[in-house]
């Protein structure tokens, strides 16, 4: 039989797969999409979509328990764990169905298997149903990542879970410790700290969320140590004793190595990309570390292979890879594509309080020789956010003294995910201080935060 033949192949239907497969599908190309698990990928059922809805539900909680504050009463509250989790796999399900929809009616073919690349242009499918053969002049790997295992801190899916068991627990963790305080690790101790568990937060690092501007870190950790979580920073989990019915860790802090028990480990240690077992290196992908290298339209040096998402590296983000996945159909497609550019991807994590990003940090800025100007502006000088009841937080700019541009912008506080997009497009559009501070922002909101950090930053703030 011949092997069936498309315009562009796709492995992998995450949020970089199954966008291309639909923007090539828009362009008028003949395409398939292979997935081995489910449709959405990790993003929509075990990342960004699942963990939100569980941390929507611990934010519900949280607020029953403020009822008094607006005058309100609840008594006798509390939660159900099992179904704080069938709602979250609920929502997941519900988004599963919402992407097989949106395949179907672009005509995309969607072949359930695991794929493989014997040769250039061959895209082999095991399935249950057999081995299917498939040609492509343009193949997209878009297989994801994984969690990464360190050697003696691995899951077990019992008393040590990486972010599927957390998101699924098969108990709930009275003593938690969290390894790693990135985006996954802190969520999950946000989640489950709210909850009840006594959580721990152990970070290599010398600051929680150490990715952000050290301004946001610290204001978050005094956040978190409010609401009775311990954050351990420059410490190590060295080893994890394991019975059946808890955790023993060796945790090096302060020059000295202390032994505390837990009954449950989440292992937030960072993503590894999937590339093994798909034949790279039989077509010569040049593989850095556990990510394809790719050039800025995501080709990977083969002729008609490209990568894209979290196997072709940072930042692990689900819109990068879905806007990769557009400006990759467009470059098979021959149109005009643009370039993703990392520094201008926000980040965002939706821990109690929520932490957003993009950009330099104030540190960043200065090390690459910038002259800057800082603006910072208090949830506490804002209407909206006292009317909320949610008046801890800031907002902080970081711009280039010389020009005016927007280098950075950080946040911490409610709904500051909600917000950054204002200042991505800002930096899309290459606004300068001046354009920010003559724009008028809605009032109430706690958008007119960000107007006023860009105001502080030239001595023009009003509400401080
Ligand atoms: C707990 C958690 C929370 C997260 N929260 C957020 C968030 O709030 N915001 C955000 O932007 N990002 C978040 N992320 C990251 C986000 O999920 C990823 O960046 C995103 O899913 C990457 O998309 P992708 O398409 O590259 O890969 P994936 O979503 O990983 O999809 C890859 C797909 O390829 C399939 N596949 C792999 N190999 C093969 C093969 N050989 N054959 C067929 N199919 C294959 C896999 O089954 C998978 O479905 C989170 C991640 C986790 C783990």
């Amino acid at each position: 039989m011949a092997a069936k033949n498309f315009d562009m192949i796709v492995i992998g239907a995450g949020p970089g797969g199954y966008v291309a497969a639909i923007r090539g599908a828009q362009l008028g190309l003949n395409v398939a999409v292979i997935e081995r698990e489910n449709l959405g990928g990790i993003c929509l059922n075990w990342g960004c979509i699942p963990t939100k809805a569980l941390l929507r539900s611990s934010e519900v909680f949280h607020l029953m328990h403020r009822a008094k504050e607006f005058g309100l009463s609840a008594d006798g509250i509390g939660y159900d764990l099992d179904a704080v989790v069938k709602r979250s796999r609920g929502v997941a399900k519900q988004m599963e169905g919402g992407v097989k929809h949106l395949l179907k009616k672009n005509k995309v073919t969607v072949i359930m298997g695991e794929a493989t690349i014997p040769a250039k242009g061959k895209v082999s499918v095991k399935s249950d149903a057999g081995t299917e053969e498939l040609t492509a002049k343009n193949i997209v790997l878009a297989t994801g990542a994984r969690a990464r295992n360190l050697p003696g801190l691995e899951a077990d899916g019992e008393r040590v879970w990486s972010y599927r068991h957390a998101l699924v627990p098969p108990h709930q963790p009275k003593k938690l410790l969290v390894i790693g305080s990135g985006a996954i690790g802190i969520e999950f101790a946000s989640f489950y700290n709210t909850l009840g568990a006594d959580t721990t937060v152990v970070e290599v690092m010398d600051r929680v969320l150490p990715v952000e501007d050290a301004e946001i870190s610290a204001f978050a950790k005094k956040q978190f140590e409010k609401q009775g979580m311990k954050i351990m920073e420059k410490s190590v989990v060295k080893q994890l004793d394991r019975t059946k019915t808890k955790v023993t860790a060796h945790i090096e802090t302060g020059g000295k190595v202390i032994k505390e028990e837990f009954d449950t480990v989440i292992s937030a240690v960072g993503i590894v990309g999937n590339v093994e077992g798909l034949g790279l290196e039989g077509l010569g992908v040049k593989i850095d570390r556990t990510h394809v290298v790719t050039d800025e339209f995501c080709r990977t040096g083969v002729d008609g292979l490209y990568a894209i998402g979290d196997i072709a590296g940072a930042p692990w983000l689900a819109h990068k890879a879905s806007h990769e996945g557009v400006m990759v159909a467009e470059v098979i497609a021959g149109k005009h594509a643009h370039p993703v550019k990392p520094e201008s991807i926000a980040g965002c994590t939706y821990c109690h309080p929520q932490v957003a990003s993009v950009g330099y940090t104030e540190a960043k800025a200065k090390e690459l020789g910038y002259d800057v100007k800082v603006g910072k502006f208090p949830f506490i000088g804002n209407g909206k956010a006292v009317a909320l009841g949610e008046p801890e937080g800031m907002v902080k700019t970081v711009f280039d003294a010389k020009t005016g541009e927007l280098l950075g912008a950080h946040m911490v506080g409610a709904e500051v995910t909600e917000l950054i997009q204002g200042y991505v497009v800002g930096r899309q559009l290459e606004t300068t201080e001046e354009d920010l501070m003559n724009t008028v922002f809605p009032h109430p909101t706690l958008s007119e935060m960000m107007h006023e950090s860009v105001l502080a930053a030239y001595g023009k703030a009003i509400h401080i």
